[in-house]
């Protein structure tokens, strides 16, 4: 591991936690990494069971009063919330892509927009929110209320910072709860930024609290609040698991959005050049760091040898470079540690018996980016269902391509996995694809796209990709409680 370097002291960011409507800082920091450079940039204050504490209390004391104005009310500091996101489009986009190698034009077109659009979507949506009446005979009636939780732990991963956390708050707040946050400390700064905007546009102080730290240091500590009866956690699987072992046992409500190993299915039917057009982005964008890639790209095996070749003559001309470049498709991985764990995986493919298609070219890259955790994308074949890479989830630029006879032999390839998040479907024939729709077993089916989003549907996987779901209807049910009243009003 190289030595790490620091940007001069007069350089160095320092971010602070957000408690209780105030910025918090630490006596113990850890570095932050500008993957691109593999330069210390900003210090992260490390977060403790006595910060978690300050902010449970703070969000306890806010809820009465944050849950008992109106949704119209509630909705107005999100909504400015939003606005200022907007309004200060660039500087997150550079600072989102900063800290995580991400290139800028993705963090300006994806991240930093879907960002205020989630505060915007549930802002909006909760005016919107009805509840359902039950009738019985005459003189009864049944109605369901649906009130917020009180505080709940929102907890998120590094690979898309601010667009997944406030995914998780923007529904929780809406719903008139108050948040303790947790960002990844691999990838906090646009968390930090996300403090200073909620305290700009008047969201009242302890509404949403952000603690920055360590799973271990900070995250536990969430989970096992006493006082917070429900986390939303998304995140790795074996990270979920040990979450869900914390929190089974004092009964608190969970949802859990964690890995893939998702399908790509390409019949011999498909528009050819739409499908491998959309199989490139669905494998590297981000660097393949999305947890709805398609990392096992499954071939009719009449298409495979023609698929395999145009895919990998296009693969090989992908640009990796300074995630500032408007040519850069790909920037850097996220953090030293997770580049390892990819080339490991790369090394084990061969060692599988796989062979590499492409992915060894040599980089080329300004001197500034030396030090970065760079590599070019990977192709592999060879590799049966049972190798280890089609079995586990890499999250980096990293696939697999395998052949399948027919629909049966495919939607057999495609479960057989301990995942169940997303599936890519590539045919021209409708009837295929509603037989596919009902028989793969993931939360999400694209047929003949990839990554196309509304935010009003359900989202999440199966299996051990995920328990429960996000997205429109189901987040605000998440976040809130049902009781059903019912009223003998015949009496
Ligand atoms: P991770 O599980 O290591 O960390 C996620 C978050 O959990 C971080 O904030 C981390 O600090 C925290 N954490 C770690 N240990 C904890 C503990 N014991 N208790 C409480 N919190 C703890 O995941 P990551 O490496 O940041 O993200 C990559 C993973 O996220 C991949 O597996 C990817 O598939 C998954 N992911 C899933 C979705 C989805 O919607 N299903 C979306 C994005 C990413």
């Amino acid at each position: 591991m190289p030595h790490i370097q620091y940007l001069s002291p007069l350089h160095m960011k320092e971010i602070t936690h957000y408690i209780n409507g105030k910025q918090v800082s630490s006596d113990r920091f850890m570095d932050v990494i500008e993957p691109a450079t593999g330069l210390a940039y900003a210090k992260l204050p490390l977060g403790t069971q006595a910060d978690v504490d300050a902010a449970v209390a703070s969000a306890k004391q806010a809820f009465p009063a944050w849950s008992a104005l109106s949704t119209e009310q509630r909705a107005e500091p999100l909504l400015r919330m939003a606005q200022a996101i907007r309004n200060q489009l660039e500087d997150l986009a550079l600072e989102e892509s900063r800290d995580s190698g991400k290139p800028l034009w993705l963090t300006r077109k994806v991240d930093i927009p879907r960002a205020a659009k989630n505060l915007e979507f549930f802002a909006t949506a909760i005016q919107h929110q009805q509840s359902e009446a039950h009738p019985m005979n005459e003189g009864v009636l049944n109605f369901t209320l649906r009130k917020p939780l009180g505080v709940v732990g929102c907890i998120s991963p590094w690979n898309l910072p601010l667009y997944l956390f406030t995914w998780k708050i923007a529904p929780a707040l809406a719903a008139g709860n108050t948040v303790v946050a947790k960002p990844s400390e691999i990838t906090p700064f646009t968390s930090f930024r996300l403090g200073q905007i909620a305290h700009e546009a008047g969201l009242p102080a302890g509404v949403l609290n952000i603690v920055h730290g360590t799973g271990p240091e900070v995250g536990s500590p969430l989970v096992e609040h006493r006082d917070v009866p429900a986390i939303s956690f998304t995140g790795g699987t074996a990270t979920g698991r040990s979450i869900a072992s914390l929190a089974a046992p004092m009964f608190k409500k969970l949802s859990l959005e964690m890995g893939g190993k998702n399908p790509n299915l390409i019949f011999d039917d498909a528009d050819f050049e739409a499908a491998l057009h959309s199989a490139v982005r669905s494998s590297f964008t981000n660097q393949g760091e999305i947890c709805l890639c398609g990392s096992r790209i499954l071939i009719q095996e009449g298409l495979y040898e023609r698929f395999r070749d145009a895919f990998v003559e296009k693969v090989k001309h992908l640009t990796v470079g300074p995630p500032e470049s408007a040519n850069s498709f790909m920037g850097a991985l996220v953090s030293q540690g997770h580049l390892q764990k990819v080339k490991d995986y790369a090394q084990l493919a061969l060692e599988e018996g796989g062979t590499l298609l492409c992915g060894n070219e040599p980089l080329e890259l300004p001197q500034a980016n030396q030090n970065g955790y760079f590599m070019r994308p990977m192709v592999f074949e060879g590799l049966g269902p049972q190798c280890r890479l089609n079995r586990e989830e890499v999250f980096g630029p990293l696939v697999t391509l395998q052949s399948f006879r027919d629909e049966a032999e495919a939607i057999a390839l495609a479960n057989d996995s301990s995942y169940g998040l997303a599936a890519q479907v590539w045919t021209r024939d409708l009837g295929r694809a509603h037989r596919l729709g009902e028989a793969l077993h993931t939360g999400i089916v694209w047929v003949n796209c990839w990554m196309l989003r509304d935010l009003r549907t359900p989202f999440g996987g199966m299996k051990q990709s995920g328990v429960g779901r996000e997205g429109g209807w189901e987040a605000l049910r998440f976040f809130t409680e049902p009781k059903n009243v019912c009223i003998n009003y015949g009496h």
